[in-house]
């Protein structure tokens, strides 16, 4: 955590790691707003998979959460 400054920023060799198979989380909650952004572009769109380095399996599993989230109108749809 303190250490972080000393990573550089290089763009190859840095494996990702699905941030939900770190939480062992097997359902995402569509009310975990902050964690659905974080996947998500300032205009609500979905970020790929291979820019959040999310799985497979919890990439379908976070559609479906952002779909349900924006059909409550916790997140914005896009709009434009
Ligand atoms: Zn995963």
């Amino acid at each position: 955590m303190e250490r972080e400054r000393n990573s550089r920023p290089g763009k190859r060799g840095r494996k990702k790691v699905c941030m939900f198979c770190v939480d062992r989380a097997e359902k995402i909650d569509y009310k975990d707003i902050a964690k659905l952004r974080k996947c998500m572009t300032e205009r609500s769109k979905i970020l790929p998979r291979r820019v959040t380095g999310t799985c497979a399996y919890h990439q379908r599993e976070l559609t479906s959460a952002i779909k349900r989230a924006r059909h409550v109108a916790l997140i914005p749809y896009v709009s434009d």
